[in-house]
């Protein structure tokens, strides 16, 4: 076994291995994408309902997206179009909320 594999996907009945960039959250890229989408998602609906996001929530979207520019770099020599561009579509969409936090005055919730 290579010490740089990361191995394979710890959801039941995934056999896919794990990119590098995803060593950490041990899951394969299909299953990271469709989670991220939930949290966007959710996020999204959120906002739109004018409700609060809370600062964790935002800043684990941030990292999402920074995640998946580095599996999009990582994977460029090896091109999986669809895959691709689910990680686009959901790229954008993640800048689209980051628009609509920075123009709608979305509330932060705040701790006490
Ligand atoms: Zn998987």
């Amino acid at each position: 076994m290579d010490a740089n594999v990361p191995g394979k996907c710890q959801r039941a009945g995934c056999a896919n291995s794990i990119p590098t960039a995803l060593a950490g959250l041990q899951l394969c890229l299909d299953h990271f994408v469709d989670e991220a989408f939930v949290r966007t998602d959710l996020a999204l609906g959120r906002c739109r309902e004018g409700r609060t996001i809370d600062p964790a929530g935002l800043q684990c979207l941030l990292s999402d997206a920074l995640t998946i520019v580095n599996n999009l770099e990582e994977g460029a020599d090896e091109p999986k179009p669809e895959q691709r561009e689910r990680m686009l579509e959901l790229l954008l969409i993640l800048a689209n909320l980051q628009e609509y936090v920075a123009h709608h005055s979305v509330q932060i919730e705040r701790h006490a």
